[in-house]
């Protein structure tokens, strides 16, 4: 990647987002404030968040120390920081610059429908090498083979070719230990309803592995079973290993 346009368009991005705030400034005092909320919600408010160097920056550039409060009408009129989803918006531009995948087909050129696990660590392109084009790649928290797993599988297979799933589970994984009881409990206690849906925690990595896959294998939507198989990434050194 050119650093240099990268940064020239997080600048141009930062630069513009700030001229905006200053112009939507309400009472015309041309400071800057924060959000309360909206802080609260990223998790900056804590200095142990761990929030990047760059995000604590944006912050205190964003932040006039008491700030009068604020009714809902002057909140939805209100500034906002530069968010993370800023940052990454603003690297669209050079993407774009670079973008040569206009010409892939739909239908993934391997055949292959990857579900696993949404932890960020997981680098599922290069462990698998994978590129754009190859394969189907559904997430969730877990990788766990929900009805909406197998809504995308079916999809995947029925109307896109795709006959071969691989499931990647990985260690130190979030839903390793989780208690759905407990968990829904807390939801309740705090919103007023229980969810709908199963979290699916496990306290047994392969064998949710091995649920996953049998959840595939049975489900009588899906065409091709024959070649399922399950894995655990290794987020310390990256390898697969598969269960059997
Ligand atoms: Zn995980």
């Amino acid at each position: 990647m050119d650093t240099k346009v990268d940064d020239d368009t997080r600048r141009a991005a930062i630069e513009h987002q700030v001229r905006c705030m200053l112009d939507q400034d309400a009472d015309g005092s041309h400071e800057l404030y924060h959000d309360d909320a909206v802080l609260e919600f990223r998790g900056d408010r804590s200095p142990s968040s761990g929030s990047t160097s760059r995000s604590r920056g944006r912050r205190r550039s964003g932040v006039r120390a008491g700030a009068a409060p604020r009714t809902p009408s002057d909140r939805a009129r209100s500034l906002r920081p530069m968010s993370a989803t800023d940052d990454l918006i603003a690297n669209n531009g050079a993407f774009v610059d670079g973008f040569d995948l206009a010409d892939l087909a739909r239908a993934p050129a391997s055949k292959v429908a990857v579900v696993a696990c949404m932890d960020a660590r997981l680098d599922l392109f290069g462990a698998l090498g994978l590129r754009p084009g190859d394969a189907h790649v559904l997430r969730n928290a877990g990788g766990v083979v929900t009805d909406d797993t197998i809504r995308s599988v079916t999809i995947s297979q029925r109307l896109l070719g795709t006959e071969e799933v691989i499931l990647v589970h990985h260690t130190d994984c979030g839903m390793l230990g989780l208690d759905d009881d407990e968990f829904h409990t807390g939801i309740e206690a705090d919103v007023g309803q229980r969810p709908p849906w199963s979290s699916d925690g496990f306290a047994d990595l392969e064998g949710s592995v091995r649920r996953s896959i049998e959840r595939i294998r049975t489900s009588p939507f899906i065409p091709h079973t024959d070649h399922v198989r399950g894995f655990v990434y290794d987020v310390q050194t990256g390898a697969l290993r598969e269960v059997t």
